[in-house]
């Protein structure tokens, strides 16, 4: 399995993560995106990824810090998209579900979206209550291509986000039983635009709902889908595996 989207940088991993990465390589986890999502946090999932070789990093601005002065987070980034090895650009995009200028998350992602096509390199997509906003945006480039990270708007958003040619990730949320959209989602995304995903630490899966979510949990995810689109659960690994590795363009060993 390839756990498309982490956060091992983050401060609840501070005492084990040792243990965190020996327990994903016990459950079959071989890859890890370690995604940034800040000036500083993508320094710590490159730094992250300089230790662990199953860890792949990726670097962007998430919505949140357009609080920010803009241009200096673009600047930023740019930099340091020439002078690291990255795999995608994210996360970025919209998120209204907080009180953030929607205007200046706007500019922020939009930019992004222009990186990501003069590198040509993947974008990974947040969007919350704003999956109008973000439809209409990514539409304007038909140049970029990426994944929408944990999912979660309509399967008829979900259609037009594939119609874009981008894949769709699913997370934690498939598996909570009152999760009607995710479920709807998983049953029709084609299996070769199906992306999985922890999010870790936010989002666990059942059973581990509300704890702290860490890799190895992206197993209870693959289980819920191959029961959904009644896939035999070793060939849904496979595919998985294949799209991400497709999409991120990651090499068999990156040591
Ligand atoms: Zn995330």
């Amino acid at each position: 399995m390839i756990d498309s989207h982490a956060h091992l940088f983050s401060e609840e991993f501070n005492f084990d993560l040792d243990e965190v990465i020996s327990r994903a390589k016990a459950n079959n986890v071989n890859k890890i995106m370690s995604v940034g999502f800040s000036i500083k946090t993508n320094d710590l999932a490159y730094d992250l990824a300089s230790k662990y070789s199953m860890l792949y990093p990726t670097c962007g601005m998430h919505p949140s810090e357009a609080i920010y002065d803009i241009k200096e987070l673009l600047t930023n980034l740019e930099d340091f998209i020439i002078n690291h090895k990255i795999y995608a650009i994210g996360e970025c995009g919209l998120d209204y579900h907080y009180d953030v200028d929607r205007n200046k998350q706007k500019i922020l992602f939009e930019e992004q979206i222009k990186l990501a096509i003069k590198y040509n390199l993947p974008l990974i997509i947040h969007s919350r209550d704003a999956i109008n906003d973000t439809y209409e945006l990514l539409k304007k480039y038909p140049k970029c291509y990426g994944v929408m990270h944990c999912y979660s708007g309509s399967k008829e958003m979900a259609l037009k986000f594939l119609d874009l040619g981008f894949y769709i990730s699913l997370g934690g949320p498939v598996t909570f039983k009152n999760a009607k959209t995710p479920k709807e989602v998983a049953s029709i995304v084609p299996l070769d635009k199906l992306l999985i995903e922890t999010d870790s630490p936010y989002l666990a899966p059942m059973p581990n709902r509300g704890k702290r979510n860490e890799p190895s949990y992206v197993r209870y995810v693959l289980e819920e889908i191959s029961k959904i689109k009644n896939v035999d659960i070793l060939e849904l690994d496979k595919i998985t595996e294949n799209n991400t590795i497709k999409l991120f363009k990651l090499e068999a060993n990156r040591a």
